[in-house]
């Protein structure tokens, strides 16, 4: 078993921090796909998280006088080590999650180096001082900034699913606008952040600018405690809890939480299409992703064709150990309470009426995996239907029409993504508006993701805030607005002692600006 040790910039081992002598103390990473034992890592407590707060304060303002060219030749330098380094990356992810190569390949990897290289180009661009130009009569001719500057410490907790994409992913802006960062990732899923920590050191972040705290649920908790915002990725339940605690502290908190995206099938789609992109976004990461199709609505017409396509390009998917590239398209159930929310999912359905095409069942051990598994007859009374599933699971349900399917996709109290199939694309932009989603996809599902120049978040209960775009790194910062005075007279006209004559030249030039308008 090998011990993970991760060295603060004093030199000291982090475990000394939160009195663990040795590894057995820590928490165990299992390999959800083998069922070994891969590592430990230390379970710090609040004191530990306290100490590492005040590193990341101390070194911060250094890091901040970097500047966007300095900071940015730091990420350019991590956008190629994640290359350099791709192989060693996706073990360790594909060691701590099960899943397949190809989902650490091109979920993270690309999305990592992509994010590297898109914050160190945009992040200066978003983040400029911005001049403003006002009509506003009283400041005609000063100077009008509005500017942004780093929040100071932020924290950031994430979730078993990417510990690459969804945990480390959003340090990446948070760094580029110039704060420390401390990132707690989930206790599932913690080696992945350990190695990309050192990797930004290899590629000169000062120490104590990203640190790694390792822990529970508790250590989250301890790290909101401490940080100037907190951007928390994980379910909706611990979630609110975050907010609540944020709200507190007064602190901003962005929520990126949990899912139960729909996919919508006009009887004009591509079926093949519409059958393929099924297939592969409701399995793609064993399901276990928050923009996974989780459910999917079909017009009558199209139904019989489309399940029959859908259920036989599931029965030929292979499940199992990941052996390298090319070797199963469906890997392990990362977290283990997970497989017990799939069984119950699956159970219910049946038990209410549902019939399983395909898959069904959890498969035996060693490793955590469940057949990839197509449900029909299926409603809204149903939890596969109506909570979030995250596993292998495509719940496919009969509609009427497109009125009926956009009334039971609202029917949720998640609004994260969407798609919609249809040939005509202005009518599924069209629906696509209708669907109270964060982001919905006309002929495409959770692409929107890999566009970073777009807000990625969700509606209703499926979080607050976003990541990515303008505000995925401006939320990291606070707005300043200055205003330069330049050509100063001694006093101005509004000023003491008030006159008579003064009013009524105001009220004058408010009749002049405001009052031509009419009042039908
Ligand atoms: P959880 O909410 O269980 O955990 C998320 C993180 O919060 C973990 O690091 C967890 O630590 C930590 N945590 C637990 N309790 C607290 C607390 N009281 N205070 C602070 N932090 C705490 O989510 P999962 O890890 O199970 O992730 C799956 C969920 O994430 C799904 O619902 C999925 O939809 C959602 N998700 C959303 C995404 C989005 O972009 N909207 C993207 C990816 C996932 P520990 O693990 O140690 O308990």
């Amino acid at each position: 078993m090998a011990t993970v040790e991760q060295q603060l910039p004093d030199g000291s081992d982090i475990r000394q921090h939160n009195g663990i002598v040795n590894g057995s103390d820590g928490i165990p990473v299992e390999n959800p796909a083998t069922g070994e034992i891969v590592a430990t890592v230390p379970d710090l407590g609040p004191e530990a998280v306290a100490d590492m707060a005040a590193r990341a304060r101390a070194i911060q303002p250094e890091w901040e006088a970097y500047g966007f060219a300095g900071r940015a030749r730091v990420l350019l330098r991590a956008q190629k080590w994640v290359i350099d380094n791709a192989d060693r990356v996706i073990e360790t992810i594909v060691s701590e999650t099960g899943k397949t190569y190809e989902d650490a390949q091109l979920a993270e990897i690309s999305y990592a180096a992509n994010a590297f290289g898109f914050w160190a180009k945009e992040g200066p661009k978003y983040l400029e001082d911005e001049a403003v130009k006002s009509g506003q009569v009283l400041v005609k001719g000063k100077k009008l900034i509005l500017r942004y500057r780093p929040l100071g410490l932020i924290g950031v907790i994430g979730p078993w699913n990417y510990p690459l994409t969804n945990s480390f992913g959003d340090c990446i802006p948070a760094l580029m606008a110039g704060n420390s960062v401390i990132l707690k990732p989930s206790e599932v899923t913690p080696l992945t952040s350990l190695l990309l920590a050192e990797g930004l050191r290899e590629c000169g972040m000062p120490e104590g600018v990203l640190q790694i705290a390792t822990g529970r649920g508790g250590t989250g908790a301890a790290l909101i405690e401490q940080v100037d915002m907190i951007m928390f990725t994980g379910s909706t339940r611990t979630g609110t809890k975050v907010a609540e605690a944020a709200a507190r502290r007064l602190i901003p908190a962005s929520l990126e939480l949990g899912g139960k995206d729909p996919m919508i099938v006009l009887s004009d789609a591509d079926l093949e299409r519409a059958a393929n992109f099924a297939t592969y976004y409701s399995m793609q990461n064993a399901g276990q992703t928050c923009i996974s199709i989780e459910r999917v609505y079909v017009e009558e017409p199209v139904y019989d064709e489309f399940v029959a396509k859908v259920s036989e390009k599931v029965r030929a998917l292979r499940v199992g150990k990941p052996e390298g590239p090319g070797s199963v398209e469906v890997g392990a159930i990362t977290f283990p309470p997970q497989m017990q929310t799939i069984k119950d999912h699956v159970a219910d359905a049946v038990d209410k009426g549902a019939r399983v095409l395909a898959g069904g069942q959890e498969l035996a051990g060693p490793g955590r995996f469940f057949e990839p598994t197509v449900l029909v007859d299926v409603d809204h009374t149903m939890k596969c239907m109506t909570e979030e599933t995250f596993g292998p699971t495509l719940p496919i349900m009969k509609v009427r029409d497109a009125d009926e399917a956009v009334r039971l996709a609202n029917d949720s109290p998640y609004g994260l993504g969407a798609s919609v199939f249809s040939r005509d694309t202005a009518r599924g932009e069209a629906i696509a508006r209708r669907l109270e989603t964060g982001a919905a996809n006309v002929n495409d599902a959770m692409i929107n993701y890999t566009v970073l120049e777009l807000p990625m978040g969700g509606a209703k209960a499926s979080g607050l805030g976003s990541r990515h775009g303008a505000g995925g790194i401006r939320k990291y910062c606070s707005q300043q607005a200055i205003v330069v005075t330049r050509l100063a007279m001694k006093k101005e006209l509004f000023m003491y002692p008030y006159k008579s004559r003064t009013s009524k030249m105001l009220a004058g030039l408010f009749k002049v600006m405001y009052g031509r308008g009419k009042r039908d």
